[in-house]
């Protein structure tokens, strides 16, 4: 079953080709990279797939559901880390939380919220102002807000952007969770490791295309196969 379907996905900013015709799927459970070089398209397909812009022309459909018309039901399944944090400066780490667990009705909040604070390392911080908070801290509370009412489909759009090396292995951890829970994961990095430790499928783009998908294998040689296509295209 998809849990993703993309067909001829267009996106234009005046005559600019952000996303060039776009048609691929992604399997419920699956984890899915999305791996090119600055500009190649990613965050512009991320945002179009958390419906946060629209499509030129095409479409994306979550869980059956084209994201030009989300309804609120399949908005609560999807957890969206990204630059924009979403976080309210003005809050604190644990208001911030709240805000968000009562919006998705989380059941459990208190809990909840505490267990994501201290697996983020941020239970010491949680009655601090989010307006002090560093940009690694700020980060980590935005990976801890979007997993917070335990998402279906988990977007991460160059997610350890900013992440000291405690942080990343939490949030790997964290993703392995997902996956054993069969929950499907988007990744976007231009980090070739990071392929290898998370996704079991890989989207290779470029100048708005994906020119090629497949599968991770440790026999893949990903450097090579990238490049290959990469500078071909
Ligand atoms: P990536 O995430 O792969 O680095 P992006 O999706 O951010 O790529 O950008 C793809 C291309 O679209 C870039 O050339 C970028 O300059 C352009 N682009 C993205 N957003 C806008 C926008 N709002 N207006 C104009 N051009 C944009």
């Amino acid at each position: 079953m998809n849990a993703i379907e993309v067909r001829n996905l267009v996106k234009r900013y005046g005559n600019f080709l952000a996303l060039n015709d776009v048609t691929f799927n992604v399997k419920k459970g699956e984890s899915f990279a999305l791996l090119g070089p600055n500009g190649a398209g990613k965050t512009t397909f991320v945002r179009i797939l958390s419906g946060q812009v629209k499509p030129t022309s095409g479409e994306v459909r979550v869980f059956g559901e084209n994201t030009r018309e989300f309804s609120k039901n399949v908005k609560k399944r999807l957890g969206v880390i990204s630059h924009n944090t979403f976080l309210y400066d003005d809050l604190s780490a644990w208001e911030n939380l709240g805000f968000y667990g009562k919006l998705y009705g989380v059941e459990s909040l208190d809990k909840k919220i505490k267990e994501i604070l201290s697996k983020m390392n941020l239970y010491e911080r949680a009655d601090d102002l989010v307006r002090n908070f560093s940009r690694g801290m700020k980060q980590r509370l935005a990976i801890a807000r979007a997993l917070l009412h335990s998402p279906d489909l988990v977007i991460l759009d160059e997610p350890t952007a900013g992440l000291d090396i405690q942080s990343r292995m939490e949030l790997f951890r964290l993703i392995d969770a997902i996956k054993a829970e069969n929950r499907t994961i988007v990744f976007t990095t231009h980090n070739l490791e990071e392929v290898y430790r998370v996704c079991d499928v890989v989207a290779i783009m470029n100048k708005g295309q994906v020119l090629e998908i497949t599968e991770v294998k440790e026999s893949l040689d990903l450097k090579e196969y990238y490049l290959s296509l990469v500078e071909g295209s």
